[in-house]
């Protein structure tokens, strides 16, 4: 079911931005508990409640997620300090946290590359076929994330994905932020209302609203992908979201892109 909560923009879509980790690609999935897991080692020590430490660092890693993982080291390490403790840098907390992800990634990585599963495995279910349907319509389309750009080509290119786009924007000084590929579609004519973005984020779905798009949170519960999960549903919500989706298999979603 696609769950209507606002209206979004009446235009037809002449842009649309994908976000990648967790919107189009699952290769990260599972990134916040691991993320949590590494601050909870040093912010459990350092007061008694478990249960609240964890739930206020979900708190900014949510408020963040979108963004260059920097920024969420840079909320952790000021709750270390909050809490009396003595906080690395933030950069030397991505260092530790991207070092414990690329297992992960690597491994799934891996299995795509050498045929042991199906590029699709890795993808959101029905991600691929609305990225045709929508590249048959003569659409822009874009892929916005915060993660480095050079990862975000390669894995592009190992899901078989990156025909579809007319522009794919990582996190480099080179490349666009998601707020700057914004800003420069409205710059070239488009108006803010004709674009639209899928993202689990509450980055993309703010900065989407901000210029008056259309901003479709994709809520999908990892691993399986079939249902909303409720926690990133009340993100997304929160951040402005005009629609949920749990995947891309929902009847009706290329009408809503299309603006039929
Ligand atoms: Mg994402």
């Amino acid at each position: 079911m696609i769950e209507r909560l606002g209206y979004g923009s009446r235009l037809p879509a002449r842009a649309v931005i994908f976000d990648f980790d967790g919107t189009l690609a699952t290769v990260r999935a599972g990134w916040m508990e691991i993320m949590l897991d590494m601050m909870m080692e040093t912010l459990g020590p350092l007061a008694n409640d478990a249960h609240a430490l964890r739930s206020e660092a979900e708190d900014y890693v949510a408020r963040f997620t979108g963004k260059d993982t920097v920024h969420q080291m840079e909320a952790f390490a000021e709750h270390v300090w909050r809490l009396g403790g003595e906080p690395e840098s933030p950069e030397a907390y991505k260092a530790e946290f991207m070092e414990r992800l690329e297992h992960v990634r690597a491994d799934r990585l891996s299995a795509a590359e050498e045929g042991r599963i199906s590029p699709d495995a890795l993808l959101v279910p029905g991600a691929r076929a609305l990225l045709q349907a929508v590249q048959g319509r003569n659409l822009e389309i874009y892929l916005a994330s915060g993660t480095a750009h050079n990862e975000i080509l390669r894995e592009a290119r190992l899901l078989n994905i990156e025909c579809y786009f007319t522009g794919m924007y990582g996190s480099a000084s080179t490349s666009l932020t998601k707020r700057e590929l914004l800003a420069r579609l409205v710059g070239s004519g488009i108006p803010g209302g004709a674009i639209l973005t899928f993202g689990d984020g509450r980055v993309e779905i703010e900065e989407t609203k901000a210029v008056g798009g259309t901003a479709i949170g994709v809520a999908t519960l990892e691993p399986d992908c079939v249902e909303v999960d409720p926690k990133k549903r009340g993100w997304l919500a929160a951040a402005g979201a005009d629609h949920i989706i749990p995947n891309y298999l929902e009847p009706g979603l290329l009408e809503l892109v299309l603006g039929q």
